[in-house]
């Protein structure tokens, strides 16, 4: 009998099913499990029913002091404990018997449940595992059936046991398992200007030149869509290569409107005819960058969702005055798009989530003389208004990014391959003697464009540190270990591409994104010496050395050690880098759905831990604690010594309010940038309810059971689909909402700029 206490207690709990299904709690399920264990023991060791009743009571009370759904697995836990507590071991034995048994039963035939629940779109984990993609959608839904068959065939077939265990146990993050089976690589660097100048094949078709600048775009993004179906990750294209596509419309132009005169008889002075010619190349600017926006936003690849592509916009790229000139033309209409937005159903603009945008800050456009200051000043309203572009400072980046004989200063600025992850400087000194055979190789030249990194495998620093029970020999022993164990995993997915054919991805490795290799060739040496990276990842530094030291990051004591963490795991990559010739990299990791996942298993090895593991997710790489109060110029300040030590990628941001309407405090955030970090976003927020057309912050606030949904101010709409809500949470902007933990930090996401 459920008693009205009960009913009071448990009605607006739920749980997650171990096929990802969620449902609501039923506290008599528990009682019914903890009574047939009682059943089968002695009768002296057997409960009465009202201390059934008791355990189950204390369980639904665990439960409820939750700010999340928890699963069966989790709550089976709990159970355990709470017998045990009671001293009833025998039940307890039985309990933990029928467990294992029922475990051995689904290990047949998880698979089937977990595709058959993604197919009927209750599959919460699914739901909410990637903000980018919808899996109501069949191309979806076939793109994550594909990916629960290579976790699985990976999980049992192809990765060594150990490795598997740990990525279930949340020490380790075995990134993109979804793809593993197969033989892809994560992001890269497309060298469009090789494909653009030279050609390349799309589909078995020949494409030549391009004679204009919006045929350049349209097969750009022809070039996206293909790389994006060949890889997971994050990829980049460079305006610059985009450029010289001006001046050859340019010239069509001239040539065009100088037979229109002359067939009209008309006689032009030489200013008015320019005039007229630059009018026009200006509206075939236009029609090129609003093809780039609006493919790049319709495009679904065959990934399911849209391509995550950056576009790079460097002036300092440029060959000669006259190209910067055009890119300028370029940047300046890419930027103007993007405030504009794109339209939603209703018609009404809104922040697209793609392609992300990178403006370089650097001496033609830092300063209010500097010539190209009003680029910097549109970017800025740019920014303001739908969260990118995010900024690289050409100053830093010469500082710390040195290929082969360059000093401080004199180094290299180029792009993140998509979201963050950065190649490591031209080691070669000589483009790397074009192993790759690329069209445009200019020996003597670092080489960035058809560079690419192999994967990621991240270490859960929390782990570490709870692990390591508050000794710190224990914990650098155990930091060691751990990385050992990240590096077999990284073995894995380099041994998975080596031996890999041109054939796999002809547009990457034959036609010139990445490479012109011959058909049937290996990409092995593509995996050597630089060429690629491969990527250790991190994450939970905040709360790593939090439970280490006692002490914040953002207190000396706590970033003398956070700084040693992040010295220790660069000395393993260097080790490794040297005795294998792969060039590992220590990246701070854009934790997606992994840190909800990072953060359960933690409660669940360790218990609730005060600043530890009381949230429902950890902190991002070496970033500041969401909730912590900061002004932006101090984060950034203090975050940059930590980025300087995180050579294959990251990015800080500052959280802002709306500030469309204080243009001069972004500009001094971005000559802040410019002065002191290499790489940062800021947050700004620009959101729209399709109910009452309130366009603003929407905000995140509890449903009557626990959970956190999305609310309009005005009206107080909570239909997430007539919701527009765009937030970064990785390096990306995300629009298809989150899981319960990373919607828990942007709701406690403290401000930077008051
Ligand atoms: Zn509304």
């Amino acid at each position: 009998m459920e008693s009205k206490k009960d009913k009071a207690k448990t009605k607006q709990m739920h749980i997650i099913k171990r096929s990802g299904e969620e449902m609501p709690f039923d506290i008599s399920k528990i009682r019914n499990a903890i009574r047939k264990a009682s059943q089968v023991v002695d009768i002296k060791d057997a409960l009465s029913e009202a201390r059934i009743n008791l355990i189950a009571d204390e369980v639904a009370g665990v439960c409820a002091g939750r700010d999340r759904a928890m699963t069966v697995e989790e709550i089976q836990d709990v159970v355990e404990t709470k017998i045990m507590e009671m001293g009833a071991h025998e039940i307890a034995k039985r309990y933990i018997t029928y467990r294992y048994k029922q475990s051995l039963l689904r290990q047949a035939n998880t698979t089937d449940k977990q595709i058959l629940s993604l197919i009927e779109c209750n599959n919460e984990d699914v739901k909410q595992e990637n903000s980018n993609k919808n899996p109501t959608i069949n191309s979806v839904q076939r793109d994550y059936m594909a990916g629960e068959v290579s976790k699985d065939v990976s999980a049992r077939l192809l990765l060594p046991p150990d490795i598997v265990q740990a990525h279930r146990d949340g020490l380790i993050h075995f990134h993109d398992m979804d793809y593993y089976a197969q033989h892809m690589h994560n992001c890269d660097l497309v060298n469009l200007e090789d494909m653009l100048q030279n050609g390349t094949v799309i589909s078995g078709t020949m494409i030549e030149k391009p004679k204009s600048f919006s045929t350049a775009c349209n097969i750009a993004t022809q070039i996206i869509a293909q790389v994006a179906s060949n890889q997971y990750g994050g990829q980049s294209i460079s305006l610059t290569h985009l450029a010289p596509f001006v001046d050859v419309s340019r010239q069509a132009i001239s040539k065009e409107l100088a037979e229109e005169c002359a067939l009209s008889g008309v006689e032009m002075d030489g200013e008015s005819f320019s005039k007229i010619v630059e009018k026009r190349v200006r509206k075939e600017i236009q029609k090129g960058v609003q093809t780039i926006q609006y493919q790049v936003v319709t495009l679904m690849t065959t990934n399911g969702q849209a391509p995550f592509v950056t576009v790079y916009m460097y002036l300092g790229e440029a060959k000669s005055e006259a190209e910067r000139h055009d890119l300028a033309l370029v940047i300046e209409e890419v930027l103007k798009e993007r405030i504009l937005g794109v339209k939603n159903e209703k018609g009404v603009y809104v922040t697209p989530a793609f392609p992300k945008l990178i403006y370089v800050l650097e001496e033609q456009n830092i300063r209010e003389d500097s010539p190209y200051w009003y680029l910097t000043e549109l970017a800025a309203k740019c920014t303001a208004k739908r969260m990118v572009p995010d900024y690289i400072s050409e100053k830093k980046m010469r500082e710390y990014k040195l290929s082969k004989g360059e000093k401080p200063g004199e180094g290299d600025t180029y792009t993140c391959m998509g979201c963050r992850s950065f190649l490591t400087p031209d080691r070669s000194g000589n483009g790397y003697g074009n192993i790759a055979r690329a069209g445009n190789y200019e020996p003597g030249r670092p080489k960035y464009y058809g560079r690419f990194n192999q994967g990621v495998v991240t270490i859960n620093l929390v782990d570490v540190a709870l692990s390591s029970e508050g000794n710190e020999e224990r914990f650098w022993k155990l930091l060691e270990e751990r990385c050992e164990l990240c590096h077999r995993a990284l073995r894995c997915r380099h041994e998975r591409l080596k031996g890999t054919l041109s054939d796999a991805a002809p547009i990457l490795w034959q036609y010139g994104a990445l490479a012109r290799l011959d058909k049937g060739e290996k990409i092995d040496p593509l995996l050597y010496g630089g060429y690629s990276t491969i990527s250790l990842g991190y994450a939970g530094l905040w709360e790593c050395v939090f439970s280490v030291t006692g002490r914040k990051l953002t207190e000396p004591e706590g970033e003398k050690f956070g700084l040693a963490v992040m010295q220790k795991l660069n000395e393993f990559t260097a080790k490794w880098k040297a005795a294998e010739d792969i060039d590992y990299s220590l990246y701070g990791t854009p934790l997606e759905s992994t840190t909800y996942k990072f953060a359960k298993c933690l409660q669940k090895r360790f218990g609730i831990i005060k600043g530890v593991t009381d949230k429902n997710y950890i902190t991002n790489s070496y970033h500041i604690h969401v909730t912590e109060p900061i002004d932006a110029f101090k984060k950034l300040e203090i975050e940059a010594k930590f980025q300087k030590l995180s050579p294959g990628g990251a990015i800080s941001y500052v959280e802002v309010p709306n500030m469309q309407d204080n243009i001069p405090a972004v500009l001094s955030i971005m000559r802040y940038i410019y002065d002191n970090i290499m790489y940062a976003e800021l947050n700004t927020k620009s959101d729209y309810c399709q109910v009452c057309g309130f366009d603003g912050e929407i905000q995140i606030v509890k449903d009557e059971s626990g959970k956190l949904i999305w609310k309009c101010p005005k009206c107080g709409n909570t239909d997430e689909a007539k919701l527009n809500v765009a937030r970064r949470t990785c390096g990306y902007i995300g629009s298809q909402f989150w899981n319960q933990g990373r919607t828990q930090e942007i709701k406690e996401r403290v401000l930077h700029v008051s």
